[in-house]
């Protein structure tokens, strides 16, 4: 499934059996599938390893995403809920639609996170949907974040458009909370503690452990690549969440699925030239846009540029029922155009 089909089966507008698609599917494009766990990549030998076989490569593209790691926070599982991990989405769903009054928390436990904006569109649609039950005015909403702002690879100005839409939906924004340990009822950060009812929280991620055991990332760290998402060795490419593209010394390009198909599209059309004997000549471009849900089928739109000179460059489009009609529309399109 797409993992922004989670935010509906959240909302209750989506049910997740219609939301997947076998990735079988893709043999009709003359790929062929197999569905196996990668255990070994030897770059030297040109071989992937799976549980049952090994394959020779001549160009290999990694792009195994990554794993939750709520385990490193300790009391995580035990006491809290995770937004990106399906079976805790539907716990979420059924717990906010029973729920009459207390305190919700929302936490980003680590960083970097896939697809920034996705904790604030769950924190609206959850408001959205105790509006609807009419719990709203009785539930307090309180978002911990380990960043200063809201979303700092968007820079200080949509950071702040995003804080006045938290804001108008009474959601409170508590920068620079570092979430150390969770207790039952009780967050503690670096700086602090609070309690909750329900806690909601994206956890620390960390790369997929074959990556590390085959020598592509160290440990607690992603796969470092360029734009041309060029490994360490020769043929070997990167794409995706599983690798890290630095843009400034402290900002890199967000873990987004529309950044991994146009890093993706990249490599294909680089590969092909050499296949061909061709000047490789693309250059993954860091523009892309992503949807910000906002509640009541509306959604903003964030457009990005991350190689813009001489920075970064996001820019939100207001909320509207419009572009909650074109994320439905860009789902759609994916699937028909890859699956
Ligand atoms: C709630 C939510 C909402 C989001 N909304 C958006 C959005 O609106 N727009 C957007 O652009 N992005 C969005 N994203 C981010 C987007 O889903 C990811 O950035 C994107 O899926 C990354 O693609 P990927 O191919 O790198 O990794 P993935 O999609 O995670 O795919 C990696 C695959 O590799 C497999 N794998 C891992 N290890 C192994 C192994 N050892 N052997 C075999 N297979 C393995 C995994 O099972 C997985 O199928 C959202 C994410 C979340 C969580």
């Amino acid at each position: 499934m797409m993992d922004l089909v989670k935010l509906w089966i959240l909302s209750g507008t989506r049910e997740f059996e219609f939301s997947k698609r076998p990735l079988e599917k893709i043999t009709k494009k003359g790929i062929e599938f197999t569905n196996e766990e990668v255990v070994k990549i030897d770059p030297d030998n040109k071989t992937v390893r799976t549980k049952y076989r090994r394959f020779h490569y001549d160009y290999l593209i990694i792009a195994l995403g990554v794993d939750l790691a709520p385990e490193q926070i300790p009391g995580l599982q035990e006491n809290g809920l995770v937004l990106y991990e399906l079976k805790d989405v539907l716990k979420i769903r059924d717990s906010i639609r029973q729920m009459k009054s207390g305190k919700i928390a929302i936490a980003i436990m680590g960083l970097p996170y896939k697809c920034p904006p996705a904790p604030y569109e769950a924190a609206l649609l959850i408001r959205s949907i105790l509006e609807e039950s009419g719990a709203s005015d009785s539930i307090q909403i309180d978002f911990y974040s380990p960043t200063p702002i809201t979303l700092p690879a968007g820079g200080p100005q949509v950071s702040e458009e995003i804080l006045q839409i938290l804001q108008s939906k009474k959601i409170e924004f508590h920068g620079n909370h570092k979430t150390v340990v969770v207790e039952p009822n009780k967050l503690k950060f670096e700086n602090g503690e609070t309690t909750f009812d329900l806690l909601v929280a994206v956890p620390p991620h960390k790369v997929p452990a074959v990556v590390v055991e085959s020598g592509f990332a160290q440990a607690g760290k992603f796969i470092e690549v360029d734009r041309t998402c060029k490994t360490r060795y020769d043929h070997v490419y990167a794409i995706g969440d599983v690798n890290q593209i630095m843009v400034t010394d402290k900002i890199a390009v967000p873990k987004a699925g529309i950044f991994a198909e146009t890093e993706g599209v990249t490599i294909a059309r680089n590969i092909i030239a050499q296949i061909k004997q061709e000047q490789e000549s693309a250059t993954f471009d860091g523009k892309g846009g992503c949807f910000l849900e906002t509640g009541k089928q509306t959604a903003g739109y964030l457009q990005v540029d991350m190689f813009a000179t001489p920075a970064p460059l996001t820019q939100l489009e207001p909320p509207s029922a419009d572009y909650f009609s074109e994320k439905e529309k860009f789902e759609r399109e994916r699937l028909e155009k890859w699956l």
